[in-house]
């Protein structure tokens, strides 16, 4: 970096606002594994691999990645105006434009609403922007808050005996780092929108004012054409999605919980993957149905101190360091379980396209069949860093702290260790690998071993390592990606891109299959509420767009926003027309 001068701060963001670096970090954590199978189908389908022949592997006779049947709604009187009107499209991006506008950034620590509602006052702006911008949904609809900001829709259907659809999304965006303003194209919350590109910029266009705004529009839409719903159809949006959810979901879903009782939801769908264009003709349209677990594990070195002219063989910098050299060397083991929802995305780039090296298609479809396929298939995915994360569990040391002075022994040296669980491991297996390792160094350098309370190893003459877990969060439940619900889901997504979208787009395929995150939405405060969770935005998104997110130049094409505005539309009523629990 050669430039050194920094956009001045605008007035309105107070130095007390100001995003903290560790924000960024996420990025890495969250939309990386995303874009793993991007960065896969990149390696080769461009020069970085050789073109591969298509003549030395054959697909079998009966493939198992089929189109699921369509879902057409019979009532659709406004499908082809979201998807094909200039003017609804000019319309939608104003909409969109106007919530990036309004810059509702969170940091990671944040004041109790309760306690300083100035500080949210950009939420307000935002409801007040809603309730302009939405005059249908708000005089049909019932608006609660709840914890002051997190907002809850509430559309009544007639029948009440059907259970609820419940879309989420959240209100807030990752801050912008003021230090590189001036990098961005266009600036941050301007939601300006280029047609030449077709693109919407600005921090929240993709993550997610996009899906916030597709859910509203949505139902607008449905109201404008005189719908009226059987079914009762939620919004439920946090404010605090990207510190946690902390404040947001976790106060909405218990609320939803308390009036509506465990597993009452039909579905819930919330921001997630799009849809993949893993070669010219081939769209996988991947709904993430299952999430890995996580696990912060905070490790001390206890020692006594003193003078560094007299010293012990190791301080407890070296033991901390001995002991973090020996957990990165012994990472944890991976294995392609053949239920990982990712297996469901290779079954369908192995059958449909010819991207892939041959043996690799042959170990991905000859997997359930021949376990030395399976372990070839494991082999190839762990040598995609990207891939070989969704396969086990990671362990990551993010923060380290110890000693003070140059001539004094540190007394305390101590680091945190971030895990994202695999989706067949645990919380509890994850940390006893931790202590594992931990005896390990106590035994070797004779000293004593804690788990929060509990004494494992005495404490010696030399001090105790000390171990505590935090923000423990077990692997979500997997979502089905077969069934009723999961039908007219699929179908949904089928009928709106197959055979409107892309239907003039001759030999494109569209297949739906489930996915994996290794980071969370706010999905995680609501697996109390439906076993049928899909994490999913109906738009095409290329791999630019989705490096943007939580970055420099968040933007989205303007068609992957009107797209996801009709999958709405089209999914309320075909769980109206076809839906029966
Ligand atoms: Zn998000």
């Amino acid at each position: 970096m050669t430039e050194t001068h920094h956009a001045p701060l605008p007035d309105e963001y107070p130095s007390s606002r100001q995003p903290t670096s560790s924000t960024y970090s996420r990025y890495k954590k969250f939309v990386l594994p995303l874009i793993g199978l991007f960065t896969l189908v990149l390696a080769y389908t461009t020069n970085v691999a050789k073109p591969v022949s298509n003549s030395t592997f054959h697909v079998p006779a009966s493939p198992q990645c089929k189109k699921p049947q369509a879902y057409r709604p019979s009532f659709n009187k406004s499908v082809n105006l979201i998807l094909n009107d200039k003017q609804f499209k000019i319309d939608s991006i104003k909409k969109l434009s106007g919530a990036i506008q309004i810059p509702t950034e969170i940091n990671d620590t944040n004041p109790l609403p309760d306690d300083d509602l100035e500080y949210y006052s950009e939420f307000f702006k935002l409801h007040k922007y809603f309730e302009e911008t939405f005059p249908l949904v708000h005089s049909h609809l019932k608006v609660e808050k709840v914890n002051q900001l997190g907002l809850i829709y509430t559309w009544e259907g007639t029948d009440p005996s059907l259970k609820p659809i419940l879309f989420m999304a959240h209100q807030d965006v990752v801050p912008v780092n003021r230090e590189i303003w001036d990098s961005w194209q266009y600036p941050p919350f301007s939601g300006y929108y280029e047609q030449e590109t077709d693109y919407v910029w600005g921090r929240g266009s993709n993550d997610c004012k996009n899906l916030m705004l597709a859910e509203l529009e949505g139902i607008e839409q449905l109201l404008t054409d005189g719908y009226r719903t059987k079914r009762t159809v939620i919004l439920s949006m946090g404010f605090d999605e990207e510190s946690s959810g902390f404040m947001g979901a976790k106060a909405l879903a218990p609320f939803l919980l308390e009036r509506y009782g465990p597993d009452s939801m039909f579905s819930i769908i919330d921001e997630g993957a799009g849809l993949l264009r893993l070669d010219k003709n081939l769209y996988i349209a991947a709904a993430v149905n299952a999430e890995k677990g996580y696990v912060d594990v905070r490790i001390a070195v206890h020692g006594h101190g003193g003078h560094s002219s007299v010293q012990p063989d190791h301080t407890t910098i070296g033991v901390a360091s001995e002991l973090i050299f020996m957990m990165e060397n012994h990472p944890f083991e991976y294995d392609f379980s053949l239920d990982n929802p990712i297996y469901d995305v290779l079954q369908c780039a192995a059958e449909h396209s010819s991207f892939l090296p041959p043996h690799v298609r042959e170990a991905i479809l000859k997997a359930p069949v021949d376990e030395s396929k399976r372990k070839v298939l494991t082999e190839f995915a762990a040598s995609h860093p990207d891939i070989r994360d969704l396969i086990r569990t990671t362990r990551a040391i993010d923060v380290i702290n110890g000693g003070v002075k140059a001539n004094a022994l540190p007394g305390l040296t101590s680091f945190i260790v971030n895990h994202r669980v695999d989706i067949h491991s645990s919380v509890n297996e994850t940390i006893e690998n931790d202590l594992y390792w931990a005896r390990v160094i106590a035994e070797k350098h004779g000293y004593g071993l804690t788990f929060h309370d509990e004494v494992i190893i005495p404490e010696t003459k030399l001090g105790h390592i000390s171990l505590a877990s935090e923000k423990m969060l077990e692997p979500a439940p997997v979502s089905p990606t077969a069934g009723h619900v999961w039908e007219i889901f699929a179908g949904t997504v089928q009928n709106l891109f197959q055979n409107e979208i892309l239907a003039e787009q001759k030999d494109a395929d569209v297949y739906v299959t489930g996915g994996l995150f290794s980071g969370n939405t706010d999905t995680k405060y609501y697996w109390g509420l439906s076993r049928n969770i899909y994490r999913f935005v109906a738009g095409i998104f290329p791999f630019d767009q989705l490096r943007t997110i939580h970055s420099v130049n968040e933007h989205i094409s303007a068609s992957s926003h009107v797209s996801a505005v009709a999958f709405v539309y089209e999914y309320i009523v075909n769980v109206n027309e076809y839906g029966h629990d």
